[in-house]
């Protein structure tokens, strides 16, 4: 079997995504990996300059940015105590699409990820985050359900 030299973690902030960290920290401390984690600002549909004038959506992503990037920073700080082989990633798009592109840009051995994100409603309009990935990533994946 190959290392696992880059693991690459996909959160979402649900309780999901809590769960299945602790099997990427361990396995990354198991293998000394290090540990990519990304988040994706969900952008189903691009409406700028649409409904509302440029202006005021730009100043919207900007918030919702920096939002997340306090919530990556928070999680961290709770999370990781000790362990500092890690980097953090917030990006705009596609979940599954930016998932699969960053574990190829950052040359990453497996993909973990949690079965079930923030909303159910989410699975209705866009379908799974995690199905897609484990149809469509040429890297192994490794998927936790969290049991409720
Ligand atoms: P889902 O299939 O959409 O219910 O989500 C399953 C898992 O995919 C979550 O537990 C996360 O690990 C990951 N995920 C979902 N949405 C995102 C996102 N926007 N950014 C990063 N990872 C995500």
């Amino acid at each position: 079997m190959k290392d696992f030299k880059t693991i690459l973690f996909a959160i979402d902030f649900s309780q999901s995504s809590d769960y299945a960290f602790q099997y990427a920290l361990s396995l990354a401390k198991k293998y000394d990996a290090r540990l990519v984690i990304i988040h994706v600002i969900n952008e189903p549909v691009d409406l700028r300059g649409f409904y509302v004038p440029h202006i005021s959506f730009e100043k919207l992503e900007q918030e919702i940015e920096e939002g997340a990037k306090k919530m990556m920073e928070k999680f961290c700080r709770n999370q990781i105590k000790d362990y500092s082989k890690y980097e953090t990633f917030i990006v705009p798009g596609i979940p599954y699409d930016e998932i699969i592109k960053k574990a190829n840009e950052e040359s990453a051995d497996l993909i973990l990820m949690g079965t079930h994100g923030r909303t159910g409603l989410d699975h209705v309009l866009f379908g799974s985050t995690a199905e897609k990935v484990v149809r469509k990533s040429p890297v192994p994946v490794m998927t936790v359900r969290f049991a409720e």
